[in-house]
């Protein structure tokens, strides 16, 4: 799942043998990562490739460490047919999610495994775009500095709470992070060494693209996300692919304007979407001030049946329902995932926003199943490291090979020694 961050590292041919083959292998490996360990027989299944072929394309992948096979157990009569698996200390990318409070940070593994994960507060207010870069190159750097020695690092992805522009990753507008116009991409490439590939995506693209590989999505190819915070961000899965648009920016579904005239928003518009449902109008639904109180108050008075704190979080659900319906009448989705707060107060909002969906909605309520997120907090990190796989997905062999003769390695931010070599 590409977000638009340039050209893969390295293109085949356009068409030939070795084009089939860069398919063939990618087909292998995809399965592999997203499925996890399976046998010959269940790749020749999955893939439709005869035997051979799939025992040629797992020793390929197999001699560059991607994969390993290890005997099956019997089943019935004759042999055994080989386990492949996934080599996650073969390949990793890192993953970062900055939120308005934090940043959080993963070590992803191919085949998806969380190696290491760490979070922490940011050390200023995040309107000191320095200061997050750097708390965000140190994490990075950490992690390298950690991971399993030979281990190929494919990428650094970000999550970012607002709009970003693709290809170049500049963030034109995050209002909870008091940013517009941050060359945020370049800014942590120059931090890094410059020597890793670096993509920001926005929050919601990179929550739908995880819901829709690992999560509450899986299986479907028509998925929207929503995920609710100090802003909302969401993002859209059309027939299998990310709803990118023109310039990045589509599934900015914060400031869709839901209530003219309503409550101002931190865009500088009123009534939008965000200033609706976001963490600071629940917190206010709820009866509490939002500059002494958080999300966590609410989720705590909700959780042992304070009435007020309900009523105004069922209020708020009518808006949550309004806004939902808008966006399944633009998309048709399959389901529709609810992350962050939204997530987590979906229960208590459930009757007021089914009954606001299900009336703008009418008969095409019955294909838009709403479910609350199957990743919780860990979508933006899932889905920043799903984008990293990319290229190693699209071309498995050329890409490690590229890499490992470029020996990818993330130097520390603060300059002096370089992070450890792990090629
Ligand atoms: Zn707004």
């Amino acid at each position: 799942m590409r977000l638009g961050a340039g050209p893969p590292v390295r293109r085949a041919d356009a068409s030939g043998p070795d084009e089939v083959r860069r398919a063939n292998l990618s087909a292998v490996l995809r399965q592999l990562h997203v499925g996890g360990a399976a046998t010959r027989s269940d790749i020749v299944a999955a893939t439709g490739f005869n035997r051979s072929t799939v025992g040629a394309l797992t020793s390929e992948l197999a001699r560059v460490g991607l994969v390993r096979e290890r005997p099956g157990v019997v089943r019935g009569k004759g042999r055994p047919s080989l386990v492949v698996e996934p080599v996650s200390t073969s390949a990793h990318v890192l993953a970062l999610d900055v939120t308005q409070s934090s940043v959080g940070a993963a070590a992803v593994g191919l085949g998806g495994f969380l190696l290491q994960v760490r979070r922490r507060l940011h050390r200023t207010d995040t309107s000191d775009v320095a200061g997050v870069v750097a708390l965000v190159a140190g994490l990075a750097a950490e992690m390298q500095a950690r991971a399993t020695p030979g281990s190929v690092c494919l990428g650094i992805v970000v999550s970012i709470p607002g709009s970003v522009r693709q290809p170049d990753g500049l963030v034109r507008r995050a209002p909870s992070l008091r940013w517009l116009d941050v060359p945020f991409a370049d800014l942590l490439r120059a931090a890094t060494g410059g020597t890793l590939p670096v993509t920001v995506g926005n929050d919601g693209d990179l929550g739908v693209v995880a819901e829709h590989l690992r999560g509450a999505g899986r299986g479907f190819r028509d998925v929207l996300y929503v995920r609710g915070e100090a802003g909302v961000g969401g993002g859209v899965v059309v027939d299998g692919e990310l709803l990118k648009g023109v310039g990045g920016y589509a599934g900015e579904v914060g400031h869709i304007v839901v209530r003219p005239g309503g409550r101002p928003c931190a865009c500088g518009a009123r009534g939008c979407w965000e200033a609706e449902i976001g963490d600071a109008a629940i917190i206010r639904a709820a009866g509490r001030d939002p500059r002494e109180s958080d999300i966590e108050d609410v989720l705590a008075d909700v959780a042992v049946g304070d009435r007020r704190a309900v009523a105004g979080v069922r209020r708020t659900g009518e808006w949550v329902g309004t806004g939902l319906a808008t966006l399944v009448n633009l998309f048709n989705p399959a389901i529709v995932v609810l992350g962050g707060t939204l997530g987590a107060l979906y229960p208590t909002m459930e009757p007021a926003l089914e009954a606001t969906y299900a009336r703008a909605l009418g008969p095409i309520r019955e294909q838009a199943a709403l479910v609350r997120s199957g990743l919780g907090s860990d979508a933006q990190l899932v889905g920043a490291a799903e984008v990293a796989f990319a290229d190693v997905l699209e071309d498995p062999v050329g890409t490690v090979e590229t890499l490992r003769a470029g020996a990818a390695l993330v130097p520390h931010p603060r300059g002096g020694e370089p992070a450890a070599d792990p090629a």
